[in-house]
């Protein structure tokens, strides 16, 4: 069982008289800022000069200096920038201002775990990774609750790591959810396999799979796409919100039926096999090495990959029929 944190066990204590700089103001960025300085933590936003988010981030009443600044000023200091572009903003802008007791925050264990980046000896190191987009992480905020965090620590160079992370996690709220326990290496891990196989990669392929299997078969796209794609997230919701049981008990027995007698002929031994090899893949540094070198040479297979999905059928049906649902996106 995992050790689990709530509100009683972290002390916001350990952030008094501190600063804490938060360098980036994208998703986890902005919600970690205004979450924090509510719960009466000293924050500056560190920003490279003529970014986009400086005004916003002004504008919602945050102090706003260029990353070294921030650096400087900050007592712990969370980086919240994309995990390709951390290691060398980390060596030019951050590093040269860690000075002895500060704390190097992270939200994934990317770079901590894959040796990008090598804090000294004397600072503290470690995660608070929220499980959860950030405007999730502010909304759940401002209405009173938190979504649950991992921490881990990397480094303890003054014996309070823990506690420092505790209570960071408390003041982005995540200790009113929970907080488990976790190390940078299992974190980095899961996270790259749970996004790779399951969430992301196996889904989409599943989804376009499922498609072009039904178009290719001469039925209309627009059906198939209702069939294959829109309607994953009323799956999606139902398991969310309680779990394969709950969405079992909500869909028809035929359903249901094909469900417990299909699955099992698409993901078989094979998939599986190839699972155990994506996860080698990530645990040998392999996978890291990759993506490492692809943002080095200008992101070819993103682009490859952004370039296919655009003029993909499976994009152009899915465009047309957000068209006649106005609702969709909508608040409320
Ligand atoms: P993001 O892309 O939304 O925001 C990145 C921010 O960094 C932006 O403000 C951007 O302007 C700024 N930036 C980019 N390059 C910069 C540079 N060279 N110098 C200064 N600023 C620069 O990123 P995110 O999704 O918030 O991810 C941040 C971290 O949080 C990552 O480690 C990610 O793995 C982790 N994380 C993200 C989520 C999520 O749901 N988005 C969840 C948990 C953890
Ligand atoms: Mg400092
Ligand atoms: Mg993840
Ligand atoms: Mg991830
Ligand atoms: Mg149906
Ligand atoms: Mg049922």
């Amino acid at each position: 069982m995992a050790n689990i944190y709530y509100d009683t066990d972290a002390n916001l204590a350990h952030l008094e008289g501190k600063t804490v700089a938060v360098i980036g103001y994208g998703s986890q960025g902005h919600a970690h800022a205004l979450n924090a300085k509510e719960s009466g933590v000293r924050v500056v936003v560190g920003l490279r000069r003529g970014s986009a988010s400086w005004a916003e981030a002004e504008g919602a009443g945050l102090e706003v200096m260029e990353v070294a600044d921030a650096a400087r000023a900050g007592d712990l200091v969370m980086i919240l920038l994309p995990d390709e572009v951390q290691a060398q903003v980390y060596r030019e802008q951050v590093a040269p201002h860690l000075e002895e007791g500060d704390a190097l925050l992270f939200a994934h264990g990317f770079n901590i775990h894959f040796g990008q980046i090598r804090p000294p000896e004397h600072v503290d190191v470690f995660m608070v990774a929220p499980k959860g987009p950030g405007h999730l992480v502010r909304r759940t905020f401002t209405e009173g609750g938190g979504v649950p965090c991992l921490v881990a620590i990397h480094q303890d160079a003054t014996g309070t790591a823990k506690a420092r992370a505790l209570a960071y996690a408390k003041a982005i709220g995540g200790t009113r959810g929970g907080v488990l326990e976790t190390t940078f290496q299992e974190e980095t891990e899961t996270d790259l396999f749970g996004e790779q196989a399951v969430l992301c990669g196996g889904v989409t392929e599943l989804m376009r799979s499922g498609f072009e299997t039904l178009v290719a078969a001469g039925y209309q796209p627009e059906v198939a796409y209702f069939e294959c794609v829109h309607e994953m997230k009323l799956i999606v919701d139902l398991i969310y919100e309680g779990g394969f049981e709950r969405m079992r008990h909500s869909i028809s027995n035929t359903a249901e039926y094909g469900d417990y007698v299909t699955g099992p002929r698409l993901v078989t031994d094979e998939t599986r096999a190839e699972m155990k090899r994506v996860l080698r893949d990530i645990q040998t540094g392999k996978f890291a090495r990759d993506f490492l070198l692809e943002n080095q040479v200008g992101q070819p297979t993103l682009n490859a990959g952004r370039r296919a999905t655009a003029s993909s059928q499976v994009a152009e049906v899915g465009a047309r029929l957000r068209k006649m649902m106005p609702f969709i996106g909508r608040k409320g």
